[in-house]
């Protein structure tokens, strides 16, 4: 199968009912554990990498590492590249073979990320590319924090409604509370979901993304801890806001920092364990069997949350 654009799989997501999975990957073993995963749960999945991945990887590996994958793969798989905000990588990635770009101008006044964003449809469209952009900051949301504060950095709907009418993306990351990185939260973790109900609403169902989504399970802290990594105040997206936000209009959920943690966790406890150990496959394997796993929980919690 080739590459496919991540409206197809988005649109695809939305009818069926359930949230498609975003996973990002720099290298060749969590690229593996992604696309066997898809495979294990017959369920498309978007493979994402940031501009650091494309800077670590190289372009071309990755498009050809992800073609190869595609090839092989029994279900749709779709390159993504993930907070893209350099003009010239955008438009390598299109030329290149990605099916899709996020433009993320979030950093800009309003009128500007329309600029950009819809300058980078002009751009992708053509090319049958999609394209994702971003309205709010991203921060982690507390429950301490004031009225003022929250409207300050989270999207505001109105805005939102108007920035996808202008622009003509076909997805939206509204921020709504959650934050990038395994420190996201303070206090209790906290969506702002009436919010995301009114993007949704404002934007006529076009499918959302929700970013920072990391749940940073229990089981996967205690396997670092058991590892020897020090992770203290480590918090993400609990479940049931999740679910939650799955349910308010979310179609893709982008997930990282938990495979970074259950790679890590599984490597690290190889590589103590087994001093005398230096083949990379014997303590690499163990980390790309551990993420692949990861990978299948969470696509199967995103078929059921909806
Ligand atoms: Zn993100």
């Amino acid at each position: 199968m080739k590459l496919a654009p991540a409206r197809e799989l988005l649109d695809a997501a939305v009818s069926g009912g359930y949230a498609l999975g975003a996973f990002n990957f720099s290298n060749l073993e969590f690229l593996q554990a992604i696309v066997e995963a898809a495979g294990d749960t017959d369920t498309p999945v978007i493979l994402a990498t940031s501009e650091g991945a494309v800077k670590y990887a190289g372009l071309d590996n990755i498009v050809a590492l992800a073609r190869a994958a595609a090839a092989r793969c029994p279900v749709p798989l779709c390159l993504h590249l993930d907070h893209g905000q350099n003009m010239d990588l955008i438009r390598a990635c299109i030329a290149a073979g990605y099916t899709s770009v996020m433009i993320d101008a979030s950093d800009l006044p309003f009128t500007e990320n329309v600029e950009k964003t819809a300058a980078v449809v002009r751009l992708a469209r053509p090319r049958g590319v999609s394209v994702e952009a971003e309205l709010g900051r991203l921060v982690g949301i507390e429950d301490s924090v004031r009225v003022e504060e929250r409207d300050a950095v989270l999207v505001d709907p109105a805005e939102a409604g108007e920035f996808v009418r202008r622009t003509g993306v076909d997805s939206l990351a509204p921020a709504v509370g959650t934050a990038h990185g395994a420190f996201k939260f303070k206090g209790d973790p906290r969506l702002d979901l009436a919010r995301l109900e009114q993007v949704r609403e404002a934007t006529r169902g076009l499918p959302l993304v929700l970013h920072g989504a990391s749940s940073v399970p229990t089981e996967v802290l205690k396997a670092c801890r058991a590892a020897g990594v020090e992770l203290p105040g480590a918090k993400g997206v609990p479940a049931d806001q999740l679910r939650a936000a799955v349910r308010a209009g979310v179609a893709k959920v982008n997930t990282d920092t938990d495979l970074r943690l259950t790679f890590l966790a599984a490597v690290r406890s190889t590589i103590v364990g087994r001093p005398g150990e230096f083949d990379p496959r014997r303590y690499l394997g163990p980390g790309r069997d551990a993420v692949q796993a990861l990978v299948r929980e969470r696509i199967r919690f995103l078929r059921r949350a909806s």
